[in-house]
Formats: structure tokens, sequence, C-alpha cells
């Protein structure tokens, strides 16, 4: 599984549709103070269903949707989709909020369930709390950490935490 692009509209700062392709090696995110660089990463906490409004630098739900600036009226509505190519084909992972209240996780652009988005990023080491994202201040959050946070952290990294959680499931029925 290959993340192909990242895709934001009325996110915090993105306050126009805004695709970002992701190419082969290493894709760097450069530029001035407060222009957006970690509201990417915001974007992406968020669309794995990050619930803690502190992570992501927001007060409340509404917050992560483009406030409005001098130039450009408030968003109405925030998306965020990640694109990915995998063996079966693409996937589209989203979600989005509006003021109104609305709010859905996507899968295929169809309305899915948190669950079912974990479910098929499970043993990836992608998600809000996961290796695959380490925000600033956590590398010593590694260092520190216990010998069972560890075990958790590399049971995800070898792809065999769905077996454990299986054999949870399996055992409580
Ligand atoms: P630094 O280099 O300082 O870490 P950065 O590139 O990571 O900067 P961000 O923290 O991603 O910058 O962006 C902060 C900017 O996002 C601020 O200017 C803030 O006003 C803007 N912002 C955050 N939420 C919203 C929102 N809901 N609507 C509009 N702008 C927003
Ligand atoms: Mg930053």
């Amino acid at each position: 599984m290959k993340l192909k692009s990242l895709y934001i509209r009325g996110f915090k700062s993105f306050a126009f549709p805004t695709k970002m392709n992701v190419d082969s090696g290493i894709t760097a995110i450069v530029g001035p103070n407060g222009s957006g660089k970690s509201n990417i990463v915001d974007a992406i906490r968020w669309l794995f269903g990050e619930q803690s409004m502190k992570s992501i630098r927001a007060d409340n739900r509404e917050d992560v949707i483009f406030a409005g600036s001098e130039k450009n009226p408030p968003a109405n509505v925030a998306e965020v989709k990640l694109i990915f190519e995998t063996q079966e084909g693409t996937i589209t992972v989203g979600r989005e909020v509006s003021r109104e209240g609305l709010s859905n996780y996507l899968l295929n652009n169809k309305p899915a369930r948190l669950k079912d988005i974990k479910e098929l990023f499970k043993g990836t080491g992608v998600g809000r709390e996961l290796y695959s994202i380490v925000g600033q201040g956590q590398v010593d959050k590694v260092i520190t950490a216990s010998p069972y946070e560890l075990r958790s952290l590399l049971e995800e990294a070898a792809g065999t935490a769905i077996y454990r959680e299986k054999k949870k499931e399996a055992l409580s029925k």
C-alpha cells in the first residue's frame, strides 16, 4: 500500500482545494512559519479519527474549518482525502465536516464507519496515533516508553498487531 496523494479542502488554512502528489522517495514540505505545514499533519490525524482537539491544535470541531481571511470568506465544509495505491487498486479514505453538523468518514467516496477505515489500515502503521506519524516532541516519547508500550509499537510495525486484535475478538465471542 502506497500513499499517492493528499487532498485538502476547507481544512484550517487550506481555503482552496489543494492536491499534493507524493512521489517515490522522500517528500519534504517546506515553507515559512505559519504557512500550513503542520496543518497537513493535523489533517491526516483528523482523517484517521483524532478525537482529541488539542492534538490537532483546535478548540472545537468547527475550528478545523477554514475560518476566512481578509480576501476569502470562511468555508462551510472541511474535507480531507488520502489516495492510496494498493495491489487491489486505488483506495480513497476521507473525512468531512460542515458547520451545519454534517460529519462523515468516507471510504472510496462513500460514507463509512471509522471502524472500517481503521480495519483497512490495521497492521500498516497508518493511523492517528501510530508510528507512521511522529510528531514534534514524540521522539523522546519512544525513548522513554515502557517495555509494554515498545512491544505494541513493534507489533504494529511488524504487522502482527492485527492478530492480537482478532484473537481478542474471537475469545470474547
Ligand atoms: P511553523 O513553521 O511555525 O511550524 P507551519 O507551516 O507548521 O508553521 P501551521 O501551524 O500549519 O504552520 O499553520 C498555522 C496557520 O494556520 C496559522 O496562520 C493559523 O491562523 C492558520 N489556521 C489554523 N486554523 C485555521 C482555520 N480554521 N482557518 C484559517 N486559518 C487557520
Ligand atoms: Mg509547524
